[in-house]
């Protein structure tokens, strides 16, 4: 078993859509970033990658590189995913939580699993998605951004451990 733990956060701006999990949610502001800036998959890629010992998301998708303008990030978590199957590793489960003061996100909770599961190639059971908020304090309580934390565990389907 290998555990992974990832950590980012993005500002809030005028004028950017507000994807999160893959899903476009109404919003006045949204998440400023190279791609579509999707926090949540952001995370969940470098827990996925921090498990498989792999570096980081911007060592695999540099945002210098144009080729990652406006992409979508669930597409990039998805090809991570399979890069690791490839590797002979498994996702066993995933768990994330996401910091926002605003937009409410539970009407969009379940969707967003749905789009992780795909995306890892597991079972809805095995993704945990929770927001929370930070009760008006710190970046994401004044509603300067939105910071996301994520957990997963990884297992090695080779007996002599990862490639
Ligand atoms: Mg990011």
């Amino acid at each position: 078993m290998r555990i992974g733990h990832g950590y980012d956060a993005h500002r809030l701006t005028a004028g950017r859509p507000l994807v999160l999990g893959g899903v476009e949610i109404a919003s006045p502001l949204g998440l400023e970033g190279h791609s579509d800036a999707d926090v949540l998959c952001h995370a969940v890629t470098d827990a996925l990658l921090g498990a498989a010992g792999l570096d980081d998301i911007g060592h695999w998708f540099p945002d210098t590189d144009p080729a990652y303008r406006g992409a979508r990030s669930l597409d990039l978590l998805q090809r991570v995913s399979e890069m690791l199957a490839a590797r002979g590793f498994a996702v066993g489960n995933v768990d994330v939580t996401v910091v926002a003061q605003r937009p409410a996100l539970a009407p969009h909770r379940a969707a967003m699993r749905r789009n992780l599961a795909r995306a890892l190639g597991c079972g809805l059971d095995s993704v945990g998605l929770k927001a929370t908020t930070e009760e008006g304090m710190g970046f994401t309580g004044a509603g300067e951004g939105i910071a996301a934390h994520a957990v997963v565990l990884l297992f090695s389907q080779k007996p002599d451990g990862p490639v």
